[in-house]
């Protein structure tokens, strides 16, 4: 008999928690924060206390309560005793915060796959990051086509194209017969052949169950939908229309998405700018140029790459100022003096939080600013105000030009009508109801409820 449950990802975009079990082996399907957890009880700086374990999630529920799972120093103090594990394995699709933030509460024994690439994500924002732990793993890695057997259950990762490298879908066999498992994906990317892999790979399994994300699964697509390639059309126009002048680019992406820091470099190359990136993204390319199938350049030894030094401490830019990891990058040192003197020369990746900076590098008027990332959902939203109010402070022209990391609606029909499953179960959506317009047999999740495939 094989069971599925849905403890996060249900009717939410986003905290896929997915038990799979199959003849008593029991795996997880992502382990995710939701982006909205405790959202009723914390916020800001009201945060579960890290010294409570998990004793300030039980509270409101916002983990299951469940035997065998977590690690031993975490339960200290709860309702819940430890014990030995009672699942086989956690599978992790792709790095994002919404798959993968709550791993760090699963006992360290029970074996923890994920992708070579994810691996280098979790280590660099372990490494350089505000505070990330994971927690200790028995981790296991994979690639594409690998199988991973548990018994009589048999996992097959194959890659996708998504808004962060080493993402992967899941076909596994089961005893009642094949599981897909889409992850995050989408099919307009610049590497939508490996979506294209797994999506025939899927058909071919002809699966009893396709639990299939759906985060852009609406009624009306507000959004336009770019590919990576339009997205560098916009940017070069932009730098067309600015050229001949001496304005600073700046720019700001989701940190995760080499794609889209790949389309700035192009974009900074073709028009001879030095690209100016933080530390912080500097550490995350050094970790990722050791996946040779990433190919993306080196921040010590390519001739474009600087890395910008805000002040801290000292305020004297005092290399005993920055973490070790920062001062790694002190040769391709860059300050917000030089880009003030010279702005025409660089192309800048500015995030919201380092705003203040803006004082110091002082653009000029009609500088244009890009917000590569997708418009807040939430028209009022402060941050967004916050930012535009910056932007007329300092006369910065703003442009939005972004590629999804999702399939559209149409994208996600046509994958879903192609791979034709016995039964579908939308996750990481919040309207899973509308699948039924198209597919006829949809069941929409109940958190905790268990599924049986027959
Ligand atoms: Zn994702």
């Amino acid at each position: 008999m094989t069971f599925l449950q849905f403890y996060g990802g249900v009717g939410e975009v986003g905290g896929n928690k997915i038990l799979l079990e199959d003849e008593g082996v029991k795996i997880w399907l992502d382990f995710g924060q939701s982006f909205k957890m405790g959202g009723d009880y914390f916020t800001g700086w009201l945060q579960p206390r890290s010294q409570n374990g998990l004793g300030d999630y039980f509270e409101f529920d916002l983990l299951p309560k469940l035997k065998g799972l977590y690690a031993e120093h975490l339960l200290e103090g709860t309702s819940l005793k430890y014990e030995e594990p009672r699942f086989d394995a956690v599978f992790i699709s792709h790095a994002h915060f919404d798959h993968v933030s709550h791993m760090c509460f699963i006992d360290p024994i029970i074996p923890t796959y994920c992708g070579s690439g994810t691996k280098l994500f979790l280590e660099a924002s372990e490494e350089a990051g505000l505070g990330t732990d994971y927690g200790a793993h028995n981790y296991r890695t994979f690639r594409t086509g690998f199988k991973i057997k548990l018994d009589g259950l048999e996992l097959t990762p194959i890659h996708v194209d998504h808004s962060i490298p080493a993402s992967y879908g899941f076909i596994i066999e089961t005893s009642s017969g094949m599981v897909v498992y889409t992850g995050d994906l989408r099919a307009h990317g610049p590497k939508h052949e490996m979506t294209e892999d797994f999506i025939k790979a899927a058909v071919e399994a002809e699966p009893v169950a396709l639990i299939s994300e759906g985060t852009r699964m609406d009624v009306n697509e507000k959004r336009k939908n770019l590919s990576e390639n339009e997205v560098l059309k916009g940017v070069e126009e932009i730098l067309d229309r600015i050229e001949a002048s001496s304005l600073s680019v700046l720019y700001t992406h989701n940190s995760r998405d080499t794609d889209r820091f790949s389309t700035f470099y192009k974009a900074a190359e073709s028009y001879g700018r030095c690209l100016v990136i933080s530390p912080r993204f500097a550490y995350l390319l050094l970790k990722l140029v050791k996946d040779e199938h990433l190919n993306l350049p080196d921040p010590f030894s390519d001739d474009l790459i600087r890395v910008y030094y805000r002040r801290k401490k000292s305020g004297k830019y005092s290399e005993t100022d920055y973490y070790e990891w920062e001062r790694i990058f002190w040769e391709k040192k860059i300050t917000a003096k030089e880009i003030r003197k010279h702005p025409g020369k660089y192309m800048m990746d500015l995030g919201f939080y380092n705003f203040t900076e803006l004082i110091d590098i002082r653009p000029k008027p009609g500088s244009p600013f890009i917000y590569s990332m997708s418009e807040p959902f939430d028209e009022s939203n402060i941050e967004d105000q916050i930012l535009h109010n910056w932007l007329d402070h300092f006369g910065l022209r703003y442009y939005q030009l972004h590629a999804s990391g999702h399939m559209s609606r149409k994208e996600l029909e046509e994958m879903i009508l192609r791979i034709n499953p016995k039964t579908v179960y939308p996750v990481h959506t919040e309207n899973p109801e509308l699948f039924r317009r198209f597919y006829d047999n949809i069941v929409i999740p109940k958190k905790g409820r268990k599924y049986t495939l027959i």
